[in-house]
């Protein structure tokens, strides 16, 4: 199909569409008008539809030419399938069987056709019900080792690296959602700005007036912009992960590009946070959801310490990169040298994590776009006090960064928050 041949596809052209392609039919199986086609998208953006044959199922994501969230008011261009189908190949390449298998892309309709994850819910959800994943940790930080440090220039070479900046580098439009709502409207008055009213007014408030906190923000800004470190997944939070007890899988990385990798990991750290914040909201009794929110302090250090041991890991073993040359470190004291130098890097990795992490929170609460771990507490002055609390911290986490040298300073401090 040509550029041009867009065109949504809805229930009946979209059966007449996959019946046409050879190995979706017999994935599926049965005939064409037997299947069951469901639009299930709950994002922000695009279509999702999950159809259903008598042999097997398979998951369609159609990109719209506007966000779904706000409207044709908003036009938001199609080539944003092209970057997810794009990363998706990466990653499946480079964390192998933490994304859905890709089955069918097509470029000028933006549609991509991938495994059904089933029986997998989104893991925000499970979160809300107070569940524990207890292959999470392992997997996420396998996945993001993986996908960071050999996108990195720790393992490619200078000409391979710029070339992959190029490949996402048309992904600007995506990118400037991040930088607008999450790095700067949360901090001014902004028309698409919600929280709970009236008793966050004040709280919304200081965060417009505090200049070391536009500072601060302003600074995880530019370093969103000007930082291709490595292909990041640029939208990395518990609802673009997909989980059963012994199962994760990471979806929806349209947001992909070259950036920073302090702010993936600062994503999973601080939708876990705010799973922690907010799960007092949801008890039905005192200390009912004890168990549950230790789990997810002891989740946020195991997740903190399992990426960097890995990414050391990978690091020592697979330098592969024109980063850090090793006629540089020769013999004993180079390699000691380097070693201490690996442990620097992932201090500095460390400052930026807790810095978007920051950013990534207080997005939720005074932004456009919330979450449900909080939206689902009904009682607006319960929602509140947890929303502050996780403010709280996130506020002291983007200006006082030097209270954070280590992952157990940030649960230590969310403990004594709750
Ligand atoms: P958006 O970019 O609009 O946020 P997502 O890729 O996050 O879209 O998908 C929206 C929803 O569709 C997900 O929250 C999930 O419920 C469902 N979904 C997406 N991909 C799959 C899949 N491969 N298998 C099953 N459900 C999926
Ligand atoms: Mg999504
Ligand atoms: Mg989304
Ligand atoms: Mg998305």
């Amino acid at each position: 199909e040509r550029a041009g041949d867009y065109r949504i596809l809805h229930e009946a052209a979209l059966r007449d569409y996959l019946a046409g392609i050879l190995g979706l039919a017999a994935t599926l199986g049965s005939e064409p008008a037997s299947w069951s086609i469901t639009e299930v998208g709950d994002g922000n953006l695009n279509l999702v539809f999950i159809v259903k044959g008598a042999s097997g199922g398979v998951a369609v994501k159609q990109a719209l030419p506007y966000v779904r969230l706000v409207g044709e008011s908003w036009p938001l261009p199609l080539s944003r399938a092209h970057y997810e189908y794009l990363a998706l190949s990466k990653q499946a390449e480079l964390a192998s069987g933490l994304v859905p298998a890709l089955l069918h892309h097509n470029e000028a309709l933006a549609l991509t056709v991938m495994e059904l994850l089933e029986p997998h819910i989104i893991m925000r959800k499970g979160l809300v019900a107070g569940t524990q994943y207890p292959r999470f940790a392992s997997d996420i930080t396998t996945f993001m080792a993986g996908t960071l440090f050999l996108t990195s220039d720790l393992a490619l070479s200078a000409a391979e690296k710029k070339k992959a900046i190029a490949a996402f580098a048309g992904n600007h439009a995506l990118c400037k959602i991040t930088e607008d709502l999450i790095f700067t409207d949360p901090y001014r008055i902004a028309e698409q700005n919600r929280w709970t009213a009236p008793y966050l007014d004040a709280l919304a408030a200081s965060l417009r007036d505090d200049m070391d906190l536009h500072v601060a923000v302003s600074r995880l800004k530019l370093k969103f912009m000007a930082s291709p470190e490595a292909l990041i997944h640029g939208d990395l939070h518990t609802g673009s992960i997909m989980v059963t007890e012994s199962q994760t899988r990471v979806i929806d990385p349209e947001f992909a590009f070259y950036g920073p990798m302090g702010f993936d990991v600062g994503a999973v750290l601080a939708n876990l946070l705010m799973a922690y914040f907010a799960s007092s909201g949801h008890e039905r009794s005192p200390g009912e959801r004890h168990a549950f929110e230790g789990w997810v302090l002891e989740t946020v250090e195991t997740v903190w310490n399992e990426f960097a041991r890995k990414f050391l890991d990978l690091w020592r073993a697979g330098a592969t990169g024109d980063a850090y040359p090793a006629a540089l470190f020769a013999g004993e004291k180079g390699a000691a040298r380097l070693e201490a130098e690996r442990h620097a890097y992932m201090q500095r990795l460390f400052a930026d994590t807790v810095g978007f992490a920051a950013a990534k929170t207080i997005r939720r609460i005074f932004g456009l776009a919330h979450n449900i771990d909080f939206e689902l507490i009904e009682d607006p002055r319960r929602r509140a006090a947890c929303e502050a609390r996780a403010v709280r911290l996130a506020r002291a986490m983007m200006v006082e960064a030097g209270a954070f040298p280590a992952i157990a300073d940030v649960t230590g401090a969310a403990r004594r928050l709750r």
